[in-house]
């Protein structure tokens, strides 16, 4: 190891939400998992890297079908029995309240330290700010960020952290450089210069490929809930603009950023080009701990240069087993089977095989295909909740060949992209910024049929090692041209090799897995984050900052 910390620089992550295990519900799906897949790579890597989070006391939710398969939410309480009190208590002053919040640790997944806050049980007097993930609008989510980057910039320095850099995962963590701002204005730096100090340590990664998707709050009420945290108005609208828009300010307050694919990327740079003083933007393609997402049987058999079916039999009976233990469905592990499981939102179109019925209906009735799914809609959005509806109803019809498994979690998601032949992708091109399932699908030899969007142009070659759906066309008539090209691509390429070339299916198999081990998993990313931001913005940090003294 690099004596010297330019090389390894310490960094503090900041992210809403970490998927580290389905039994710890602080996550909602892929950006919570990304961040908890980044804290067991670190541990992996030995990187000094700890997360900053919060301790959602209500997890996300948790979805129930009645019997016309409508989505209903529950917040059940849990203990979370996984952290450790720190004995650290911070304060931020919350729209003139003083608000404490307990700082909590877990190590308990493989990964390495995440801190998360906590204001107090949910029906206690600031249960609101962390009670539940992602269920406020307006004064409780930036209650939340004000949490999150404030509260965890005060964490960081009452536990005596040594962090020289700090990287926000998306923008909800933005107002953490507002502290940062305030600190260094309290040591006697004018605004401008404490700006230009802060820019040195921050990186950012920004998610959302359309304008549409951020986040922006109106000054007034940012003023009101004291997110200004010292700083005047005209200090927070140099930083995010009027309104203020969360990754404006991420871009402005960072030395480096990056999108979450190549396509992301450029995606990124056109959609901000216009806007001012903002930071270099990267593409940084997402990856997936292979650790927790490759089945062991096929990471051994691909090591040996075995044989993939047998394990992968093995994988798709266990998730046809769960899939009858929870659905009562029973399906047929020797037929083809295609898994979908996401987040249940329009722009992921899940229901788009089946529109073409005159195509479909005959496959299923006869089981040629079979199609499992998972997926859960945030507890606001009605449009979501009624494509999960729309997937149950098809699951009533054809019940010997299609399944939906409701409250999608990561349990769900590592037997789906375990188990499944085929995993499905039809995102509207180009809002999937990366997407992550399709790799853990690829890592244990499932084969990917995707539209060109996310990573997937980054590594498809069609007919060896997964399939393209379209040519990446964008535009009017997309949906119609995908659907085209989704049928056509299944019906005269993805069914005959699945029953009448199976040595050739084989291969592909192999071909899926080595085209995304070492290349989209997180190590690969870690070490990219590193080399490409972490260790260039280290090298102008003059001088390096000593650690902070630890708090009694
Ligand atoms: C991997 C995963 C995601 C993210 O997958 P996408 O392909 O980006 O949608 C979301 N939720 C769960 C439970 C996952 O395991």
């Amino acid at each position: 190891m690099h004596a010297d910390r330019r090389f390894r620089p310490y960094v503090a992550f900041f992210c809403m939400e970490y998927g580290l295990s389905h039994r710890f519900p602080v996550y909602s799906g892929g950006l919570g998992i990304l961040a908890g897949d980044i804290l067991k790579t670190a541990r992996d890597l030995d990187l000094p890297l700890v997360g900053v989070g919060i301790l959602w006391r209500q997890g996300y939710t948790r979805q129930v079908l009645d019997e016309h398969g409508w989505p209903h939410d529950e917040f059940p309480h849990y203990t979370p029995d996984f952290c450790d009190d720190t004995g650290v208590r911070v304060e931020v002053t919350i729209r003139g309240e003083p608000v404490s919040f307990q700082v909590w640790k877990t190590e308990a997944f493989g990964n390495n330290p995440l801190y998360l806050l906590d204001a107090g049980p949910p029906d206690g007097a600031h249960g609101w700010i962390t009670g539940r993930l992602y269920n406020g609008h307006g004064p409780a989510r930036i209650a939340q960020e004000m949490a999150l980057g404030i509260g965890g910039v005060r964490a960081l320095r009452a536990l005596g952290e040594p962090v020289q850099l700090y990287h926000f995962n998306e923008g909800h963590a933005v107002l953490a450089a507002t502290e940062l701002i305030r600190e260094k204005r309290e040591r006697g730096l004018s605004f401008r210069a404490a700006w230009e100090a802060t820019r040195d340590e921050v990186i950012f990664t920004t998610h959302t490929p359309v304008m549409a998707g951020n986040e922006s709050h109106p000054l007034g009420l940012l003023e009101e809930m004291g997110a200004f945290n010292g700083l005047s108005r005209e200090e927070m609208v140099a930083l995010g603009g009027d309104p203020f828009t969360m990754p404006v300010a991420g871009l402005r307050v960072a030395s480096y950023a990056n999108g979450v694919s190549k396509m992301h990327g450029a995606t990124a740079r056109k959609m901000w080009e216009d806007v001012e003083g903002t930071a270099p933007i990267l593409s940084i393609t997402n990856g997936v701990h292979a650790g927790t997402w490759q089945d062991e049987r096929i990471r051994r058999a691909f090591g040996e240069g075995r044989d993939l079916w047998e394990p992968h039999m093995q994988a798709k009976e266990n998730l046809l087993a769960e899939v009858h233990r929870r659905t009562g469905h029973e399906l047929n592990p020797e037929r083809l089977l295609i898994g979908f499981a996401r987040r249940a939102v329009p722009y992921k179109r899940p229901t788009l095989i089946f529109d073409r019925p005159d195509v479909t209906e005959p496959l299923l009735e006869q089981q040629t295909i079979q199609l499992v799914f998972s997926g859960k809609a945030h507890p606001e959005d009605d449009a979501g909740k009624h494509l999960v509806q729309a997937i149950w109803r098809m699951s009533q019809r054809f019940p010997r060949s299609v399944a939906f498994l409701p409250d999608y979690d990561m349990e769900i998601g590592a037997l789906m992209t375990r188990g499944c032949d085929v995993w499905l992708n039809t995102p509207q091109r180009p809002l999937e910024a990366s997407g992550t399932s399709g790799m853990k699908a690829a890592l244990n030899g499932v084969l990917n049929l995707s539209v060109l969007d996310g990573w997937w142009p980054e590594t498809v070659r069609h007919g060896v090692n997964g399939w393209q759906i379209d040519q990446g066309y964008e535009g009017p008539g997309q949906d119609h041209r995908d659907l085209l090209s989704l049928f056509q691509v299944l019906v005269d390429e993805v069914i005959p090799a699945y029953y009448e070339e199976p040595s050739r299916w084989r291969q592909m198999m192999r071909e899926s897995v080595a085209a995304c081990a070492g290349r989209f998993t997180s190590d690969r990313m870690l070490v990219e984050y590193l080399n490409l931001m972490y260790q260039p913005a280290a090298a102008v940090l003059q001088p390096l900052r000593e650690p902070e003294p630890q708090h009694a």
